[in-house]
């Protein structure tokens, strides 16, 4: 991998500390933040927000780069095509709702939905698929970890994370560099797809809710594509499952009213995970939602569409094929792109894939139905441990294994609160975002609305930028 700063810079101490403070003064200004764990609902100043970064851009190859770019829009149509196929959406999930209450739940809700008929002819999707560079003995390739289909966060905050680096850079002289660090206002691109699908709803009056958490340490990134809204002249409101459940209501037409407003667009920040659903009232009040005519961003379909099982589905041989009758070599672009996966359902191949796991679990990732927030997965002899333990049960299924990717580790400083800033061996991790909206049967947005990229230290196996693992990047390509 390319050397963007030469060691002498990088173990020069009064640079350092020259970097440092540049580095958390730029990230502040430029509102590169999360608010602290301590005050998640606080933008006081005094509340000494989080600031998330590094000092210097991550030098990508170009080709990797623009493959990744030039997928999103195949990967916007591959979710929504599954999202509208309920026969594969209850094949795939059949063994995972079996053991996992959560998936169970909200499998429940979509089949209540395709019972009643959708309400609303206007789909939507911001997405994010992320990706590693895997080693190879001829140059890195680029894999797949994840596509994230519900509350992909980052975009708002990626889009001021280029002023951060170009600081640093200048600081250090690489004035050539620093011009090179790529513009990326995905929070316009995310906003385009919201307003897009509020203009297609059709009532000035009726606005774009935010489902937001309890406690709202991202909000900054919210507020990013909050505002990009405001600039098209929508209207936007912050409401939190309760609030939705003790305000909230559809008329006979199945128009969702929530504290007294008509609600054009659901935009999920929220309702990923387990405990976000705090009671039986939070399951209700997400049912209400779906039912109702509002646009929901994403469906239940489509958030269902992004779990791990449908991902270690689409990976066996013929399944994403399947989705592109007319353009196998989509098809084929896309599984260029996919790690070995395998299932852990009852039967032989389950066992060969438990058999593999346990002979090489440093080969391996193993994987919950969970989403976000990292600590999820599981690794080396953690995987031999939690096999063993379920061993003959059907606790198994609630698993996937998926191929260990490695890509290259970079050398950088990551500055994370209450860490001391040193120097350490860093992992990447490249997302990249997506738009789209359709209105029937016609596709009227697909669009690839820019990218984020993430950087940890080697030695955290697990967790991302809300965890206080790994930081908010920049791309250099070359
Ligand atoms: P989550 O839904 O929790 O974000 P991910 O699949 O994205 O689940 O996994 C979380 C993190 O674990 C990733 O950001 C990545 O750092 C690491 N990870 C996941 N899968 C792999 C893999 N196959 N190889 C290497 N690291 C992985
Ligand atoms: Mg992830």
């Amino acid at each position: 991998m390319e050397q963007l700063i030469p060691e002498e810079v990088l173990t020069n101490a009064t640079v350092i500390e020259n970097l440092v403070a540049v580095a958390k003064d730029a990230a502040l200004q430029h509102g590169v933040l999360m608010r602290i764990q301590e005050a998640p609902n606080s933008s006081e100043v005094r509340s000494n927000n989080t600031f998330t970064n590094n000092f210097f851009p991550l030098p990508v190859p170009e080709a990797l780069y623009n493959q990744a770019l030039s997928l999103q829009k195949h990967f916007n149509t591959l979710v929504d095509r599954i999202s509208q196929d309920s026969e594969f959406l209850k094949e795939a999930l059949a063994s995972t709702i079996e053991v996992d209450d959560f998936t169970s739940r909200l499998f429940k809700i979509h089949q209540q939905v395709l019972e009643e008929g959708r309400s609303s002819s206007i789909t939507m999707g911001l997405n994010r698929s992320d990706y590693m560079m895997d080693q190879r003995d001829d140059g890195p390739v680029l894999k797949q970890i994840e596509i994230n289909t519900i509350a992909a966060s980052f975009g708002g905050l990626s889009t001021h994370t280029p002023e951060v680096h170009r600081k640093t850079l200048h600081l250090v002289g690489r004035f050539k560099e620093s011009q090179r660090i790529l513009d990326n206002n995905v929070a316009a691109g995310l906003a385009g797809g919201l307003a897009k699908a509020w203009e297609l709803y059709g009532s000035e009056k009726a606005v774009v809710m935010f489902l937001v958490e309890d406690k709202q340490r991202n909000i900054f990134d919210q507020r990013c594509v909050e505002y990009e809204l405001w600039k098209r002249n929508v209207p936007t409101t912050r409401k939190r499952f309760d609030v939705v459940y003790k305000t909230g209501s559809l008329d006979q037409d199945k128009k969702l009213f929530v504290d007294g407003l008509e609600v054009a667009v659901v935009y999920f920040r929220n309702g990923y995970m387990p405990d976000q659903y705090v009671s039986e009232q939070s399951w209700e009040t997400r049912l209400m939602m779906e039912r109702s005519k509002a646009v929901k961003c994403p469906d239940i379909s489509t958030h269902l569409t992004g779990t791990k099982k449908v991902q270690q589905v689409l990976a066996k041989p013929g399944v994403v094929e399947r989705f592109f009758p007319e353009q196998p070599e989509v098809a084929q672009q896309i599984r260029a792109t996919f790690a070995g996966l395998y299932t852990l359902d009852q039967g032989p191949e389950g066992d060969k894939a438990e058999a593999m796991a346990l002979a090489e679990p440093e080969r391996f990732v193993l994987k919950p139905q969970r989403e976000g927030g990292g600590g999820n997965n599981i690794y080396g002899k953690d995987i031999v441990e939690v096999l063993q333990g379920l061993k003959g049960s059907t606790g198994r299924m609630a698993y996937i294994l998926m191929d260990k990717i490695q890509p290259v580790p970079s050398k950088n400083y990551l500055l994370r609160r209450d860490n001391p800033v040193k120097m350490s061996n860093c992992l990447s991790e490249l997302g990249v975002y997506g738009a789209y909206v359709r209105h029937g049967k016609d596709m009227v947005m697909n669009q690839c609305v820019g990218h984020l990229l993430r950087t940890k230290s080697n030695e955290d196996t697990d967790g991302g930028v809300a965890a206080g693992v790994a930081v908010l990047d920049n791309p250099v390509l070359f």
